[in-house]
């Protein structure tokens, strides 16, 4: 038996949920496949301790409404409402399932598909589902996996990066002197920080990287975005599985280290790492424009715009930075952030898999070069283009 439908999101990431939740309330019939056992993609399951700054003039209602329930969940005061707002896991994970409940979307947990075919406007999605094979159908396809997996299958062209951006596992840590906690002084921007310290320490072997971020999200109660984990292959489900075996000894590492260091982390516990490692890119999906790095430099605006961003080039690639300066050799002029108030836009176009009208993109995977990536992968930027996809999605089921 076909369980048939007009839009299929696959992934369920905060891409994934918008593109759904826009699609569910325009009236379409919609199914949403994930294969963890939650909603939120990296911002539940992959542990992201905080919100990258939302600028409310620049998102739509629907991006402001997750976020602003996301805000009210929180069991802290935090005082910036546009700066890096921490993340209750557990509350996003029910805000995302009660909107798409509400809106009367199918939501299938623990599915992966496998395969598609059919012809355009009836595709058909084969699913690993309750330990067996079950097939859905759908009018048209969005792929929010994250990493491209369904436009693969449907043979799409993909874009890859010249140097892939290194991964990271995020974990919570509990039981931490909220008071002695002091989250500036722990980053890697401060000179003074411990883990200067921690990597240049032959007890910890596995933590080679100054990158540490970390938050307080509930009273005593730490999440931190710490560590590279490099080379993954996300083709290679054995280098996958090195990569969270790794994060999780790096996991053991920081808390000793941590507990070294620093007063605040003395009578520290680890609460969880994340069931997901943290791929921040693998690849995009050549659609009919590619957003580039001479557009953000521009601040380009497009006939065809559905999305404003201001966020920086966030590129976790110190190798890519410099291959750049050599080309131009002032990368301080090239990579500058954004004044207040300066945005570019995102075009429609980007989210239109060259050659196919009934499948669409959104999220990390949109059409931009390596560059843009760093920008558009922001959790609020994710969302915004997966409500545009869920919307387009609606607007292609009455000629499709
Ligand atoms: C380590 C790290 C730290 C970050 N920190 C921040 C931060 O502080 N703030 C911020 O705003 N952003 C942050 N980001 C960026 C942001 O979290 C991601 O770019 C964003 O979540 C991408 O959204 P998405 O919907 O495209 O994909 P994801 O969030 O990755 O969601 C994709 C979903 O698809 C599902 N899926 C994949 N394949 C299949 C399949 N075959 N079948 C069914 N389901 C499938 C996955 O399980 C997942 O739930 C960070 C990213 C990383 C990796």
């Amino acid at each position: 038996m076909i369980n048939n439908f007009d839009v299929i999101v696959v992934g369920g990431g905060p891409s994934g949920c918008a593109a759904a939740l826009s699609a569910s309330r325009a009236g379409a019939k919609v199914l949403i496949i994930e294969k963890n056992s939650c909603l939120g993609g990296m911002g539940t399951s992959g542990l992201v301790p905080s919100w990258c700054p939302v600028h409310k003039e620049l998102f739509s209602p629907l991006v402001l409404e997750i976020f602003e329930e996301g805000y009210k969940s929180l069991s802290i005061t935090y005082g910036d409402k546009e700066e890096w707002v921490p993340i209750n896991h557990e509350s996003l994970k029910l805000i995302y399932e009660r909107k798409l409940l509400e809106a009367r979307c199918k939501i299938l947990f623990c599915s992966n598909f496998i395969d598609v075919k059919g012809i355009t406007g009836k595709r058909i999605l084969r699913v690993w589902t309750g330990e067996k094979f079950v097939e859905f159908s759908a009018k048209i396809l969005i792929d929010c996996t994250g990493n491209a997996s369904l436009s693969k299958m449907l043979g799409a062209t993909l874009i890859h990066s010249k140097q892939k951006q290194p991964s990271t596992l995020c974990f919570v840590v509990g039981n931490v002197n909220d008071e002695l906690y002091d989250e500036s002084a722990l980053h890697t921007n401060n000179p003074q920080s411990p883990i200067y310290k921690i990597i240049s320490d032959n007890n910890f072997p596995n933590i080679r990287h100054a990158h540490f971020c970390s938050k307080l999200i509930a009273p005593g109660i730490i999440a931190f975005n710490a560590g590279y984990i490099e080379d993954i292959d996300i083709n290679d489900g054995f280098s996958i599985s090195k990569g969270l075996i790794l994060g999780r000894q790096m996991v053991q590492e920081y808390i000793v280290a941590l507990k070294k260091y620093t007063k605040a982390f003395n009578n520290a516990v680890i609460i969880s790492t994340a069931s997901t490692l943290g791929i921040r890119e693998s690849y995009r999906v050549e659609g009919e424009y590619i957003l580039t790095i001479d557009d953000y430099n521009k601040r380009n605006k497009f006939y065809d715009a559905v999305v404003k961003n201001d966020y920086f080039l966030d590129i976790h690639s110190k190798e890519l930075n410099e291959n750049y300066l050599r080309k131009d050799n002032n990368i301080e002029n090239y990579f500058k952030n954004y004044k207040k108030g300066e945005y570019y836009e995102i075009p429609l176009r980007c989210l239109i898999p060259k050659g196919f009208e009934d499948f669409l993109v959104a999220g990390r995977i949109i059409s931009v070069d390596e560059f843009v990536q760093g920008s558009i992968r922001t959790m609020p930027a994710c969302l915004a283009t997966g409500e545009v996809a869920g919307k387009e999605a609606v607007n292609r089921l009455k000629y499709i």
